[in-house]
Order: C-alpha cells, then structure tokens, then sequence
C-alpha cells in the first residue's frame, strides 16, 4: 500500500471505483475515463510501480493477473470481436498511475493505440 496511490486507495475501498471482478489478489474496475467502448483495468492489489520495477516475489500474482484478464474478458463479452491489452511504463508511454496497471479495450474496432 502505498498512501498517495489512488489505485490503492481503490483496493482499500477508501475510494470508490466500478469494480467489476475481485480475484482476490487482483481487482479489475472500469477506467474513469473511457476510451473505448469497453475500457476495463487490470491491477494487482500490491502495490507494484510498473513492469519495470517487478521482482521475482511478484511473478506469481503477475501471472494470476493475466489470467484474469482473458475470464473477465470473457465475462465482458470481449472474447468474440477480440479486445487489446495495454501497459504504459513509465513517462515516454505516458503513464499517469504510479502502480502497475493493464487497461483492457474493446467493444469496438479499436484501429490505432488509444492508452
Ligand atoms: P496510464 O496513463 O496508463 O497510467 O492510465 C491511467 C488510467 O487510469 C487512465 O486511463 C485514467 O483514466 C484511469 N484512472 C485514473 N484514476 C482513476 C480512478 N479513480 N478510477 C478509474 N480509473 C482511473
Ligand atoms: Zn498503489
């Protein structure tokens, strides 16, 4: 937990978000700020910087996560048309949230990288 992340802050329920699925020790909750029809993202509850920051203790919940995706994908009614998978590292991909998140979009044809 880290005090002034809000992602954490969404995990500790201390802000609120549209939660979507808990997995326990991921959560999945619908982005703010929408841009694709579908707009869901994907965190590890811990308190992960990035990809870039992981270490060997966090590969277990890593490979959880990806799982996750693929069933609330799935749940989400992604599966058929097909969805993409994005995570910004750091400031050249422009990442806002300092705590490693995967935006899921879909619902559309998505044509150019949008997150
Ligand atoms: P990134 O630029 O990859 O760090 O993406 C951060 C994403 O978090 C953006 O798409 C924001 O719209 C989204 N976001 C920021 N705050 C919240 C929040 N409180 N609840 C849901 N999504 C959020
Ligand atoms: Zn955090």
């Amino acid at each position: 937990m880290s005090n002034d992340c809000i992602f954490c802050k969404i995990v500790e329920k201390k802000s609120s978000a549209d939660i979507i699925f808990d997995g326990g020790d991921t959560l999945f909750f619908n982005d703010i700020s929408p841009k694709a029809a579908t707009h869901i993202l994907a965190i590890p509850k811990k308190h992960i910087i990035s990809l870039s920051t992981l270490v060997a203790d966090d590969h277990a919940v890593i490979g959880k996560l990806i799982h996750d995706i693929g069933h609330v994908a799935e749940e989400a009614g992604l599966e058929e048309g097909g969805y993409r998978v994005i995570s910004n590292v750091g400031s050249n991909a422009g990442q806002a949230v300092a705590h490693l998140h995967f935006h899921i979009l879909g619902g559309e044809p998505l044509g150019p990288l949008r997150c």
